[in-house]
């Protein structure tokens, strides 16, 4: 990262959050609605002018993507993403590369997208509308398990999903698989995994079945109604899926995800190496770097020197466009994130990354080795075999990474 104040042009991740959905899967916690009839262009409307309104704040940032997450940004008019995709790309225009930064490609722009809501029109029109990946939430390819998880795709529309969005010109596709699912046998988990692999998607992400509090899910295994798998049957899902998923051609970059060369996540990327985002839409989350005073404004100070300042937006989608449609849109929640805590959360972040954290790299944006600025943890977690602490970098170990959650919170 260049010095604050000489305008080298930092990375941007733009996210657009889409609030809606059709119905509420019974293990989901996300900020989202079932509704019927979903305000299409009052949504629209909405995120339009809050782009407008917060984007002169980011000038300068170079745009590497745009993320359609949810909900359901699949069953958002493929008109109305296009208009965002352009009001996105119009704030920030391409600037020819400076300070010697190595030119990179176009922004990648994502849509998630449930495979029962793909049909040909509708992916040729989110194509020629400047989406160029889809995330497909594929979740699993047995029709018994897409039930019990309360999708509404099952195996054959799954399977359809993928090939009309390659004949609709979808060279980047994203498929994501739940693993750990109540009564699953290790072979079936197996099974949606080889037929994935056959299709051949350019990258794949593999999650447990985390039970959030206050979900249906919850409530079932709390009464004893559904049974989550023993952590050992878990962990052999997750070696069963790195090893089915390398032999594929498929390389695990990241603590959950997996790509073909080239094809890593740009928009989660930035996430994990601690770049900043705006976030837009209804609960959307935004992180932007701040001098942390005047004097850390001046000539010559570095990335070191600012604050990340983390902004929430309201959740309530109705709130949300009213306030946008009244141009009175505040925060719900504005934190600053300090040094410490700053350098803290790159740990935990960056650790997620299989290559792990390059020390000199860590210095140079942090202004401290990242073993010194957590000694005690790092000394702890190398003595459990959960962190292997080389000359030049920081990365778990194959046992680090079936710990990953926990070794993170060592560091928050
Ligand atoms: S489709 Fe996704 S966001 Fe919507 S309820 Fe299901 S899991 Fe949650």
């Amino acid at each position: 990262m260049g010095p604050v104040g000489n305008q080298v042009a930092e990375d941007l991740g733009v996210y657009v959050h889409f609030p809606f959905c059709a119905s509420r899967c019974p293990y989901c916690d996300f900020a989202t609605e079932a509704r019927a009839t979903l305000p299409h262009e009052a949504y629209a409307d909405a995120v339009l002018a809050e782009i407008a309104a917060r984007a002169p704040d980011w000038a300068g940032r170079t745009l590497r993507s745009i993320y359609f997450g949810g909900g359901t940004p699949g069953l958002w008019r493929a008109d109305r993403v296009a208009a965002v995709v352009a009001a996105v790309h119009a704030a920030f225009p391409p600037a020819p590369a400076t300070g010697g930064r190595a030119p990179h490609g176009p922004p990648e722009v994502t849509v998630e997208m449930n495979p029962g809501d793909a049909d040909a029109a509708h992916l040729g029109a989110l194509r020629a509308g400047g989406v160029n990946r889809l995330s497909l939430g594929i979740q699993s390819l047995d029709d018994d398990e897409l039930k019990l998880l309360g999708r509404r795709h099952g195996r054959a529309a799954a399977l359809a999903a993928f090939r009309l969005a390659r004949a609709a010109g979808f060279e980047n596709l994203a498929c994501d698989l739940i693993f750990g699912l109540p009564a699953q046998p290790v072979a079936r988990f197996a099974g949606s995994l080889d037929e994935l692999c056959d299709l051949g998607p350019e990258h794949v992400s593999v999650y447990n079945l985390t039970v959030e509090e206050g979900t249906p899910f919850a409530a079932q295994v709390g009464a004893g109604r559904l049974r989550l798998p023993d952590g050992g049957v878990q962990v052999d899902m997750y070696e069963l899926a790195r090893e089915r998923l390398a032999a594929a051609g498929l390389r695990h970059y990241e603590v959950s995800n997996f790509a073909r060369a080239g094809r890593e996540a740009v928009h989660n990327g930035l996430y994990w190496r601690g770049a900043e985002y705006l976030g837009v839409g209804a609960a959307a989350h935004s992180l932007r770097l701040v001098a942390a005073s005047d004097r850390a404004a001046g000539p010559g100070t570095t990335a070191a020197d600012r604050v990340a300042e983390r902004r929430a937006n309201p959740r309530d989608p109705d709130a949300y466009m009213r306030a946008a449609r009244d141009g009175r849109l505040g925060p719900a929640s504005v934190e600053r994130l300090g040094p410490e805590a700053r350098r803290r959360e790159a740990l935990w972040l960056g650790l997620r990354v299989l290559d792990g954290i390059w020390r000199p790299d860590f210095r140079a944006q942090y202004g401290v080795d990242p073993v010194d600025c957590a000694a005690a943890a790092c000394a702890d977690l190398q003595a459990q075999g959960l962190l292997a602490v080389e000359p030049e970098v920081l990365r778990l170990t194959h046992r680090g990474l079936l710990f990953a959650d926990e070794v993170g919170m060592r560091f928050l």
